[in-house]
């Protein structure tokens, strides 16, 4: 509401500078000055940006062919981490390998000062078998816990790295105009390292990756195959799920399963566990302000119809979109399994997180308002949308978590395919294509420059 003291106030002003008129114009003229200066200021990289990506294109596309062809999984990126790591040094960036086992970290420090923005690239594969019919196409076999697997780029990391190194290239070709320091992160093994090893984004910061120099923004993007090339698509806040894994261990009594009362049966208790969870996220959660999701995906107990058995063990994986569903989700599991046991005179044991914790991808809103038109000037405003939260995770959260950051996602599928017959994620037909690429390299370059910009005086 307005204060009627105020308005009186303005009145006798206007009243006042209608008899200065000549000192109005001079404080406009002040005024139009300081804007347009202000504006010159912010200088506009976006048209060399794309004469440079335009013309990196088949380079970047060749990276990620190779890539493509010679996938490797978590922790064990060495080839890869080796093509980065010379490409790196071949433009003049500081290199440093080795960075949570086989990350490659890039230093490149513009000729003005400035912010220091990381961009984050991950490199590892999948143990999936390649069914695409490319002269590219994956054969490579490794061993993968105790057993040969096929592997392949089935999430489009080959994409990621192959964007980044092109990125590299062209802002080291303008490292005059940077104003500041570029951090480029090749991050290992966001799939999960493999069992028994500490990896991904996680180990990079517990080993000072945002440190020296200290890190003010991080960008990162995903591949999407469910978007069409071209597109960008963006949330502010939560954009991917948090995840934590359980694992609850139901201890009863065994008995004939003729006469089940000299036992305690923990196949019954466990489906009442089971019952009682799902009660969560339909009775606690508060659903329309987010989603979170409770999924009990294995279940093992007994072997025989007439045998109550001693113990259950069961799986699960909890997703939510914030740190407070987060805290209040667990609570209620750790509460409602507990108890239900109790109930039913059974021990239980819960391991949550079990083996995996990533926080919640958080896109820090105002990092995302700043950066907004950045996007929509990389790929045209009407080819970026919002979208609703995913509940698949990443662990571009750990980055995240620490310093502000925007994650993005760039359309990968050809134009006017079929999206209900495209091979999606961590498929053996997963496939993108080729004209894909453009679009992430001008967003992560328009990012670096514009955010230094806005950001330096
Ligand atoms: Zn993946
Ligand atoms: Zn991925």
């Amino acid at each position: 509401m307005r204060n009627p003291k105020c308005l009186k106030e303005m009145v006798i002003i206007t009243n006042k500078s209608n008899f200065k008129y000549p000192l109005k114009m001079l404080s406009l003229f002040i005024l139009m000055l300081y804007s347009t200066l202000t504006t010159a200021q912010i200088k506009d990289y976006s048209e060399v940006v794309t004469k440079k990506a335009d013309k990196i294109e088949q380079k970047v596309i060749d990276w990620r062919h190779d890539i493509h062809q010679n996938p490797e999984l978590g922790n064990r990126e060495f080839r890869t981490a080796a093509l980065i790591a010379k490409h790196l040094e071949s433009i003049g960036i500081d290199v440093q390998t080795k960075v949570g086992v086989t990350g490659v970290v890039g230093i490149l420090k513009g000729d003005l000062p400035g912010p220091v923005v990381a961009l984050r690239a991950d490199m590892d594969a999948l143990p999936v078998e390649e069914k695409n019919d490319l002269a590219f196409a994956s054969k490579v076999k490794t061993m993968y816990n105790g057993k040969e697997t096929s592997v392949m780029h089935a999430c489009g990391h080959d994409g990621h790295v192959a964007i980044l190194m092109g990125v590299a290239e062209i802002l080291s070709e303008l490292k005059s105009d940077l104003k500041g320091t570029v951090k480029f992160i090749f991050q290992p093994a966001e799939e999960g390292p493999p069992k028994g090893e500490e990896g991904g984004a996680y180990l990079m910061v517990k080993e000072g990756v945002l440190e020296n120099p200290k890190v003010d923004v991080i960008f990162g993007l995903h591949m999407d195959a469910l978007t069409e090339v071209g597109q960008i698509t963006y949330k502010p806040a939560g954009i991917m799920a948090g995840v934590n894994d359980m694992k609850i261990t139901v201890k009863g009594k065994p008995a004939h399963g003729s006469s089940p009362w000299f036992g305690i049966d923990p196949i019954a208790v466990s489906a009442q566990i089971i019952t009682n969870l799902q009660t969560i996220v339909s009775r606690n959660v508060a659903l329309t302000d987010n989603a979170a999701v409770v999924t009990i995906g294995a279940i093992n107990g007994g072997n025989r119809s007439n045998i109550i058995p001693e113990q259950v063990e069961m799986l699960g994986t909890i997703r939510t979109l914030t740190d407070a569903d987060e805290a209040f989700v667990l609570r209620r599991i750790r509460e409602v399994v507990e108890f239900t046991a109790k109930a039913a005179g059974a021990s239980v044991t819960l391991e949550l997180p079990y083996s995996v914790r990533f926080p919640v991808t958080y896109n820090n809103e105002s990092l995302t308002k700043m950066m907004l038109p950045t996007l929509e000037k990389s790929a045209g405003k009407d080819n970026v949308s919002l979208i609703p939260a995913i509940t698949g995770s990443e662990d571009f959260s750990f980055f995240a978590e620490q310093v502000p950051g925007l994650y993005f996602f760039v359309g990968s599928t050809t134009k006017g395919a079929n999206m209900k017959t495209i091979g999606d994620h961590h498929t053996p037909q997963f496939l993108m294509d080729d004209k894909s690429f453009k679009t992430g390299v001008k967003a992560m370059c328009n990012l670096v420059f514009d955010y230094m910009e806005k950001n330096t005086q």
